[in-house]
């Protein structure tokens, strides 16, 4: 099938700038010319798209796809394996139809290595749905935010037998865990460093792995060529993972100077996920009241931290990219939400756009395929009819989904 797309703008993942008067050459799945009057056969399909933003289809690199509704996240410890992977494939049908072609899953629930599956299924053709990039599990120690089992804790038979295949002690247990991670086909390995806000007995500054049970983990997936990143928010514990070699990290909530300037140097990557913050950022009693009581305490006990390290974030040079983490609020195939985030943070929005394109397609290690609109890469295309530089909530609405050359139904949230 041959197809030239016609442009309202562009923006081509890389150039900040809004590029008018082009066309893109669509040959099966592969974009084969960008320019500017491209010529035409009889048998050439024009997709006319004058009237939207085209941009390569967007990247979530944090999305916790298992979770089919937020207001039921524990469904994920209390139903299947098969009701998660049916999670997975929601989200990925979901993010499809709101111009997120991509998205790195980061799984929650199944003991298994179901979500390996569920991509499977889809690159196969048996279901549409966003390419998806995964980790199978969420490791970590016993007790920790990792283990969501903790929500058992009053029942402990409950809890033990509720505990994921990933959560343990000792360095050869880490080393196992990431080596069957690589096995069933997991394409990124997750370890959590630290404690969070969303589970209800830790918190984020607690180290949750041990110094040798993190080097285990990053050196064996090091071995295998998997990427490498963290659920972490405290500096200390980011500077300990950039010293083991860490590929990236996500969150960073309460980065400080020192500590940017360290990703900085060494090039690691941060997923900031601003949203989940965004409440107690920007406050919005009405939204924080949608999460439990603990979620809201450690949120407001750190606002003053949480706000600083965001600025920190917004003014370093980190390379940074763009992801939701949705577990409460917002749905986890609402992705258009960060936006909304980045931009009352005052970030450039050439910065946001290349975040969720090329960058992110660096981030997932496949920016050899997607990420941005050029001559061999994959036709992932977006074209939205708002406007991307002023407009925060611009990726609400999309208005032309293509995806490995074909296209397919779109969402419209507004
Ligand atoms: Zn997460």
């Amino acid at each position: 099938m041959k197809h030239i797309i016609v442009c309202g703008k562009l923006f081509d993942g890389k150039r900040d700038e809004l590029l008018e008067g082009v066309e893109i050459r669509v040959e099966d799945n592969i974009i084969t010319e960008v320019g500017q009057n491209l010529s035409r056969t009889p048998e050439t399909d024009v997709i006319d798209l004058s009237h939207l933003t085209v941009t390569p289809g967007m990247i979530d690199a944090h999305v916790h796809s298992d979770i089919f509704r937020w207001q039921k996240i524990w469904d994920i410890v209390t139903r299947s394996a098969t009701w998660c992977n049916l999670g997975h494939l929601h989200t990925a049908q979901r993010s499809l139809e709101r111009g997120f072609t991509t998205i790195r899953c980061h799984a929650l629930g199944d003991p298994g290595y179901g979500v390996v599956d569920v991509k499977k299924a889809i690159e196969a053709g048996y279901f549409h749905g966003s390419r998806m990039v995964v980790a199978c599990h969420m490791i970590g120690t016993v007790g920790s935010h990792a283990d969501f089992s903790q929500i058992f804790s009053e029942n402990p038979n409950l809890a033990n037998s509720a505990q994921n295949p990933a959560i343990g002690a000792g360095a050869d247990f880490f080393r196992d865990v990431v080596r069957k991670e690589a096995k069933f086909g997991g394409d990124f390995i997750k370890l959590f460093m630290s404690g969070g806000f969303s589970t209800p007995n830790d918190g984020p500054e607690d180290q949750q792995l041990s110094d040798d049970e993190a080097e285990a983990i990053i050196s064996t997936a090091r071995q295998l060529r998997k990427p490498t990143t963290a659920h972490v928010y405290a500096p200390p514990l980011m500077q300990k993972l950039i010293k083991l070699g860490i590929t990236g990290m996500e969150h960073g909530a309460m980065m400080d100077a020192e500590t940017a300037a360290m990703f900085e140097e060494t090039d690691t990557y941060l997923v900031p996920t601003f949203c989940p913050y965004e409440e107690i950022i920007d406050l919005d009693e009405a939204n924080l009241a949608k999460k439990p009581e603990f979620f809201q305490k450690k949120l407001r006990h750190y606002a003053e931290i949480l706000k600083k390290g965001r600025e920190i974030i917004v003014k370093s040079n980190i390379r940074l990219g763009y992801g939701t983490d949705f577990v409460a609020v917002h749905e986890c195939y609402e992705s258009w939400y960060e936006y909304r985030s980045w931009m009352r943070s005052g970030m450039d929005p050439f910065r946001i756009l290349k975040a969720a394109t090329s960058v992110n397609a660096g981030i997932l290690e496949i920016d050899d395929k997607i990420g941005s609109i050029e001559p061999g890469k994959l036709a992932d295309i977006a074209g939205w009819p708002r406007d991307l530089l002023h407009d925060e909530d611009a990726l609400s609405e999309c208005g032309f989904v293509m995806k490995n050359g074909v296209v397919y139904p779109t969402y419209k949230t507004t």
